[in-house]
């Protein structure tokens, strides 16, 4: 039902961000080299996500929106998310469900695009319409009918910023697909999708920056630790530019936080927060990636050894230049 679905929507669908983050997975599944998602008010009002993926044949493109409609595969490491959050499948239903949705998708062999349209959980009929291969998801009007949910969006700009957060995340693990993000004024930022993270902080943060940037490199049998950090002098009061990717996704963990400035060793400028992508690879085993949807919280059987190991690795990549 209705209801049914925007209770569990809520699980799902929380603010603007958390539409994007789904959309964004969807098309990182359906094997995309190009992401353009368009925020209005801050995707409020509307955010649209068009993607060069494999699109969806008509049937599959009705039944995207039912509830467990998943047509993956899920390998191990997202079993969890799945067991505990009933995720899979569930993002375009519940996005459906609290907001005016508009889904245009082909398929590479298919001559025309299928446009479906829901508005109050009531499917308008499939459209023949032009567009290229891959989908594009038109998302109107968020909340527009649950109205308790609406009244906690904050400012345009807080809810923006935390989508475009997605999407930066998105792009820093994803460097080989190339992400277009804009309002409906102006790009925010793109990526080329060379394979190059550097290459991608330069589009996030401008190139002057990025140049100056360390690279760190730490293996050891159970964790390989790489990415760049900024110099002790970059950076800003607050913790924007801090990316960590746990086995390819974004996570936030305090403690290897406090491991990167611990690294710094108390070069890092008074009330500067460092910048920093960070990605550590390992054993799933080794992490537990339960905890929330939406903050992406982890936690490490063998934390000790994970934060030792990012001090270690920011320390030296310091040390490497500023002797
Ligand atoms: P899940 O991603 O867990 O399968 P979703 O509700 O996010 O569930 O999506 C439902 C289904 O719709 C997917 O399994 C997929 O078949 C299809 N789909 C959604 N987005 C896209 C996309 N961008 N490109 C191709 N297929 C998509
Ligand atoms: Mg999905």
């Amino acid at each position: 039902t209705t209801l049914a679905n925007q209770i569990a929507a809520g699980e799902v669908v929380v603010r603007p961000a958390s539409c994007v983050k789904e959309l964004v997975e969807n098309s990182l599944d359906a094997g995309a080299k190009t992401i353009t998602v368009t925020l209005r008010e801050g995707g409020i009002s509307e955010i649209t996500v068009q993607d060069d993926g494999i699109g969806m044949d008509e049937a599959d493109a009705v039944m995207a929106f039912d509830r467990h409609a998943t047509s993956k595969v899920y390998d191990e490491r997202d079993l969890v998310r799945i067991r505990s959050l009933g995720f899979r499948g569930e993002a375009l239903a519940s996005i459906a469900a609290v907001a005016k949705v508009t889904l245009t998708t082909r398929t590479r062999d298919s001559e025309r695009a299928a446009e479906v349209t829901i508005e109050g959980g009531e499917m308008a009929p499939l459209r023949h319409v032009g567009a290229a291969p891959g989908t594009r998801i038109e998302v109107r009007d968020l909340f527009y009918n649950t109205p308790a949910r609406l009244k906690y969006m904050r400012t345009v700009q807080t809810e923006q910023a935390k989508a475009v957060e997605v999407v930066q995340k998105a792009a820093l693990s994803r460097p080989d697909v190339s992400f277009c993000c804009q309002t409906e004024h102006h790009v925010l930022f793109q990526t080329p999708g060379n394979g190059d993270v550097r290459t991608v902080l330069a589009s996030l943060y401008g190139v002057g920056e990025a140049k100056q940037l360390l690279a760190i490199e730490e293996t050891t049998p159970d964790y390989k630790v790489s990415g760049y950090i900024g110099r002790p002098t970059q950076g800003r009061g607050t913790r924007a530019h801090a990316h960590l990717f746990i086995n390819g996704r974004p996570v936030r963990h305090i403690g290897v936080h406090q491991a990167v400035i611990q690294g710094y060793r108390n070069r890092l400028m008074v009330g500067k927060q460092p910048i920093y992508a960070i990605s550590i690879e390992m054993d799933p085993g080794l992490v537990d990636v339960n905890v929330h949807p939406h903050k992406a919280e982890v936690r490490f059987s063998e934390e000790a050894d994970v934060t030792r190991c990012v001090a270690r690795a920011v320390a030296a990549a310091l040390d490497s230049t500023l002797l």
